[in-house]
């Protein structure tokens, strides 16, 4: 049987695939890639969202095109609460597969501020909440915060799981995730020798509880890379470097892990 991947995490929607998209898609398909994930991070880019959804399920051989709008937390600073409005209005009119991408970020040391904090969960809640509502999963961005986002997803009771996308967290971390009935998102970091720390949390928690992305255009898988200086533009079509990398660190075989892999992305969205 041909590999069956799932790229649950992209922004194939950004400009910076305007000039080749379709291309890129028809590559992504032959490559194995049957389905996407298209992530929101900011309102105004909604439209846009809509727009590639609509252009790549038109196309005769790309991959399916999964909605999933939400407000990212790293731009805490530009939302208002009419966009959370505009969320709604998108899970009550289009069909979303799950709200992402949500959560919390305090990479940045301004972040850690009280108040942007502050609003960061205040958006994170009322994201969980209309997740809720309208029953769908989510899709976690979470940087230097896992015990913050945990504690709120146990207050808000969050019962319909989704995705730790790009976990960056330790083993335990993960664990309490599973547990959420979260699974962990796997990127081109995989293939990053240095990343010992992801190395072990996939070894110890196992295949049964991961799924693939390649968070493009960023998370190049390291073999795509082609300059140390500059930033390679990473595409859906480099999934299956990822699926590689991550073969090697379970030492198993690549089409089986395919198989578990794409079953666990039905699962986790509930398709
Ligand atoms: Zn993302």
């Amino acid at each position: 049987m041909p590999l069956r991947l799932f790229d649950t995490h992209t922004h194939f929607d950004v400009p910076d695939f305007d000039p080749d998209r379709e291309h890129l898609a028809s590559q992504a398909k032959v490559a194995g890639v049957e389905a996407l994930v298209l992530i929101g991070f900011v309102a105004s880019r909604f439209p846009d969202l809509l727009k590639t959804q609509q252009f790549i399920n038109h196309l005769s051989e790309a991959p399916k095109a999964y909605l999933a709008p939400g407000l990212h937390p790293f731009y805490i600073q530009q939302h208002r609460l009419e966009h959370l409005q505009q969320l709604e209005l998108l899970l009550q009119q289009r069909d979303c597969i799950a709200v992402g991408e949500i959560g919390l970020d305090t990479f940045l040391a301004e972040h850690k501020q009280p108040e942007l904090f502050a609003k960061q969960q205040d958006y994170f809640q009322q994201q969980l909440e209309l997740a809720l509502y309208y029953q769908k999963p989510v899709l976690l961005h979470i940087r230097k915060a896992h015990a913050e986002s945990l504690a709120l997803l146990k207050k808000q009771k969050f019962q319909f799981g989704g995705i730790a996308h790009a976990f960056s967290g330790g083993v335990e971390e993960a664990k309490a995730f599973i547990k959420m009935g979260f699974k962990i998102g796997i990127t081109g970091q995989i293939t990053n020798p240095n990343a010992k720390k992801l190395h072990r949390v996939v070894q110890e928690i196992g295949a049964e509880h991961l799924v693939l992305e390649t968070d493009c255009p960023d998370m190049t898988p390291l073999c795509c890379q082609v300059s140390t200086q500059q930033r390679t533009r990473n595409t859906p079509a480099n999934l299956p470097y990822v699926l590689k990398g991550l073969a090697q660190t379970l030492q198993c075989d690549e089409t089986d892990l395919a198989e578990q892999l794409w079953q666990n992305t039905q699962q986790c969205l509930r398709l």
